[in-house]
């Protein structure tokens, strides 16, 4: 049984339909990326798979658990994780207050001590500038506590939407090192959104194209690489 299991999901946005009827699965301890241009899609498949959308048709299985009508808290709790595209920082607060809001339905104070401790092991970066305003940080440290804050909520899925959007080259990387880190020695299941799809398609196990709310391709990520329409379509061969 796959972790995550994605059955004929659809999700519109009044009358437009963002996602038609797609299904798609990861399972355990793969990174699964979806890739596609602008607007196709892909965040509203995510936001839907954590509740922030409702779905119009389909179901969402968590661990063969129907997860699709329960609000957003429980499906944290079920063990999914988001870092939003666009990071959504509380500017003002503090890097460590930042990571802290992501732990907020984690009771145990040992387990977020220890939760905060392998996120800063994770980027050391984000551990030198614990104590600042999280806006004064640069985008890719920016998109560091993002995904520090979706890990204080010890998911088993992590979510990222688009974690190099908007980031210079070198820290983008850096961030990519860091998602296969977390995969491999956490054995986390990774579902990865990217524009970057060269980046996406090279780090995931399985990928999936999404165009128009449909998906139009899967397989391996080393198999889209190979395929002219991925390659022509976003790889710019
Ligand atoms: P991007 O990388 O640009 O975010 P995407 O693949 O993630 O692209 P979505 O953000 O999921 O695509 O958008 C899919 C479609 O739904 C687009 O046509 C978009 O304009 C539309 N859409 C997204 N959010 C809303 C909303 N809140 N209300 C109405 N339409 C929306």
């Amino acid at each position: 049984m796959p972790m995550l299991d994605v059955r004929n999901l659809t999700v519109s946005y009044g009358r437009l339909e963002a996602v038609r009827n797609i299904n798609f699965s990861v399972e355990a301890g793969r990174i699964v990326a979806l890739v596609g241009s602008n607007g196709a899609g892909k965040s509203t498949t995510l936001k839907s798979i954590i509740g922030l959308v409702p779905p119009s048709a389909g179901q969402i299985f968590m661990d063969g658990t129907d997860i699709s009508r329960m609000g957003a808290a429980a499906r944290v709790h079920a063990g999914v994780a988001l870092s939003p595209e666009g990071r959504r920082l509380f500017g003002r607060m503090s890097v460590r207050d930042n990571l802290l809001t992501g732990a907020h339905g984690v009771s145990s104070r040992a387990t977020v001590r220890r939760s905060l401790d392998e996120v800063y092991a994770l980027f050391p970066r984000v551990l030198e500038r614990r104590a600042q305003l999280a806006g004064s940080l640069s985008g890719g440290e920016q998109q560091m506590v993002a995904i520090g804050r979706a890990l204080m909520a010890n998911p088993r899925l992590l979510m990222l939407d688009e974690p190099s959007l908007g980031i210079a080259p070198k820290v983008v990387a850096e961030i990519a090192g860091a998602i296969e880190r977390i995969n491999r020695e956490k054995n986390m299941s990774i579902v990865l959104v990217e524009q970057n799809a060269r980046l996406a398609l090279r780090i995931s196990h399985h990928a999936y194209a999404l165009e128009h709310g449909e998906i139009i391709r899967s397989g391996k990520g080393a198999e889209l690489l190979a395929d002219p329409f991925v390659q022509k379509a976003y790889l710019g061969v």
